[in-house]
């Protein structure tokens, strides 16, 4: 759907146009109409599909509407993460730059001072995660008392991180008077009490059907021992040339180790995650955007809300332990159209949970063996307590259906262009037989849709 049908001013147009956004995306097109009338609304939406602006721009329109003198805050989005503040942030900047509105973003990890400062000059349209919000109400350096618009990102992600007391908190300081948006990738039943409890006879939004991934992504899971991942991460970052991958652990510790042995393998790489300092997450993404490191390294939390752009590939270093964040995580490649590739790679004692995910998303994703990499541990099957049997990466049965689009990049070096550099112990055969095999050991490699 055209923007200009959609009752939006001409300042906001323009601004959509600079911002080079041609149509509106599914969720835009039903809920900007929604807000603009002024009702509550729940959107389920995920990452990338355009859902900043389907609650900003509408939220900017009608702010700019009435000619409120800029003195206390009157809409506020909440988030859970610093990233996603500050990228909400610079959406709504470049959507109100003809407006006369001012906006600031609050987030903790820094200096509380400025913050407070801008605050006393007045701010429209606040972005903040919720405990700085929190110590911010506790020093009373904030007035919610005139809020009329709040919004709700990533409602879900929210209530993971456990933010739903200081959610709980913020809402009944705020008037009861308000229009509410609460945006949510999935809608669990504690997201829908927290809708019963907060918001008036909300609009309920759904675009493409809650779980389901991208078709532009090319999705394919690799059957390999856990001790032999990193290396195999290695050689595929190597061999395929890729140059920008997000790569998922599941704890903060995995993600440092993973980062240092990535180093060591001669690819150029850095972790993210809660437990680094906002000015090194925000270094490390800077490298990773501008190509400086070509492999990040996050957990779950970290990533979430990371905007970045042409991002081709995802890996799945461990699988999620909740099948939903498998969706969060490929829905950061094949952004806006562009399409992409997100690799699992599976254990035996992931076999299980990565099941769950395959019932969850609803699209089959071929299995491809790698020649050299061919699994050895048990199968196992249930996402709970182990059960053994099954072995090996699943040969056989192949349907000719794999994953051919792993080896888009690739240039047909086979070795790696800088792994291996540590020399590992008990890599040389295994090594030799990738090398020579390269390319074609991808190619060739038995797969089978499981
Ligand atoms: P979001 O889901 O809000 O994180 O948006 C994901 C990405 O899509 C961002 O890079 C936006 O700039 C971009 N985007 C949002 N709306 C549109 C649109 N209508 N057309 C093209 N790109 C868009």
């Amino acid at each position: 759907m055209n923007f200009d049908s959609l009752g939006l001013r001409a300042e906001l147009l323009r601004a959509v146009q600079a911002q080079g956004y041609e149509t509106a995306t599914p969720i835009q097109a039903k809920s900007i109409p929604v807000v603009l009338e002024g009702r509550d609304v729940m959107a389920s939406a995920q990452t990338g599909t355009g859902k900043t602006a389907a609650f900003a721009l509408p939220t900017l329109h009608r702010l700019a509407e009435s000619t409120r003198p800029r003195g206390p805050v009157r809409a506020l989005v909440l988030t859970p993460t610093r990233e996603l503040a500050a990228q909400v942030h610079d959406n709504v900047r470049d959507y109100g730059r003809d407006l006369k509105l001012s906006s600031a973003v609050v987030f903790g990890g820094v200096n509380i001072n400025p913050q407070i400062d801008k605050l006393k000059r007045g701010v429209d349209v606040l972005i903040a995660t919720p405990g700085r919000l929190i110590d911010l109400m506790q020093r009373r350096s904030i007035d919610l008392g005139r809020l009329e618009v709040l919004i709700l990102d990533e409602a879900d992600r929210m209530l993971d991180m456990g933010f739903l007391p200081a959610i709980q908190r913020i809402l009944k300081a705020l008037p009861k008077q308000r229009q509410t948006l609460l945006f949510s990738a999935t809608f669990s039943r504690e997201i829908t009490q927290l809708a019963q409890q907060f918001l008036q006879d909300p609009v309920r939004i759904e675009t493409a059907p809650p779980n389901s991934t991208v078709e532009a992504i090319a999705q394919k899971a690799i059957p390999v021992d856990q001790a032999k991942k990193r290396e195999l991460l290695s050689w595929m970052i190597g061999s395929n040339d890729w140059r920008q991958v997000l790569v998922f652990t599941r704890t903060k510790h995995g993600a440092n180790r993973l980062a240092k042995q990535l180093e060591s393998d001669g690819v150029s790489a850095a972790a993210i995650h809660g437990n680094k300092s906002q000015g090194a997450r925000t270094r490390a993404l800077g490298e990773f955007k501008s190509g400086r490191i070509r492999a990040l390294v996050a957990t779950d939390i970290a990533a979430r809300g990371l905007d970045i752009e042409q991002l081709p590939h995802v890996v799945n270093y461990d699988i999620p332990e909740v099948p939903e964040d498998y969706v969060h995580r490929i829905g950061r490649t094949g952004r806006a159209g562009r399409d992409g590739l997100a690799v699992s790679l599976v254990c035996g004692a992931e076999h299980g949970k990565f099941e769950a995910v395959r019932k969850l998303v609803k699209v089959e994703i071929p299995t491809e063996t790698i020649e050299g990499y061919t699994p050895t541990e048990p199968l196992n099957h249930s996402t709970k307590s182990p059960r053994g049997g099954g072995g090996g990466g699943g040969r056989g049965r192949g349907r000719g259906q794999g994953g051919p689009s792993g080896n888009r990049n690739a240039r047909g070096r086979g070795a790696p262009r800088s792994a291996n550099g540590g020399g590992r112990a008990n890599s040389s055969r295994r090594n030799d037989g990738k090398r020579s095999g390269g390319r074609n050991g991808n190619r060739n490699g038995n797969r089978n849709a499981a």
